[in-house]
């Protein structure tokens, strides 16, 4: 379904986000290449950067930090300290909330506090009608298409239907964020595209 973006900008703005559109990943990794360059740049491990090549067309201009790449603490720590940071969201809201999941909790916490500039890009299939079911989403459509995109030894990996509320060691929900205003202190924009993107 298309995004509403009137409904979008309204909300995310009263919300203290800056808010952009466009209709292709193509023009949204555009815009980030102008937005972002000479600096360091942290990438979050989401299927959403990795489909657009974002590190790849990033790195021409800045210096690209991405566990997606280089899966180590020391990347982690870099994309963490960088000046500015991409990820998606697993779920958004029509009302002007974005809900994260997170194992290790580098890529939540980046999004909170650390990177000067905050983008988060989110594909259509992201947005939900409320803040309820954007966390239902996060749980059980991105949440077990991560672990099967991650391979994890867990039941919803296993099934591909929904989320069971695990105990597994391998469980990848360990922390679970609700960003209801932007944060103090850093600048946060989130980069709409009317397309289908990661999880
Ligand atoms: S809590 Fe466990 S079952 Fe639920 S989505 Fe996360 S990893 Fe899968």
């Amino acid at each position: 379904m298309a995004l509403d973006r009137e409904t979008l900008k309204t909300n995310f703005e009263k919300h203290g986000f800056a808010v952009s559109f466009f209709d292709t990943a193509e023009e949204a990794r555009a815009y980030l290449c102008a937005q972002i360059h000479d600096t360091t740049v942290g990438i979050g491990g989401c299927a959403t950067a990795v489909q657009m090549g974002l590190a790849e067309a990033l790195s021409t201009n800045n210096a690209v930090y991405t566990h997606a790449i280089t899966n180590t603490r020391e990347t982690r720590m870099a994309e963490t300290n960088a000046e500015a940071f991409i990820c998606s969201a697993n779920g958004v809201s029509l009302t002007g909330e974005l809900v994260n999941i997170d194992g290790m909790g580098n890529r939540v916490a980046a999004t909170l506090f650390g990177p000067e500039r905050v983008f988060f890009v989110i594909g259509a299939n992201k947005v939900e009608p409320t803040l309820e079911q954007a966390l239902w989403r996060a749980r059980n459509v991105a949440s077990p298409k991560n672990a099967q995109r991650l391979r994890r030894k867990t039941p919803c990996a296993a099934k591909g239907d929904r989320c069971y509320d695990c105990n597994s060691p391998e469980r990848i929900c360990n922390g679970f964020v609700t960003i209801a205003r932007a944060m103090t202190g850093a600048r946060t924009e989130l980069v709409f595209v009317d397309e289908e993107l990661g999880f």
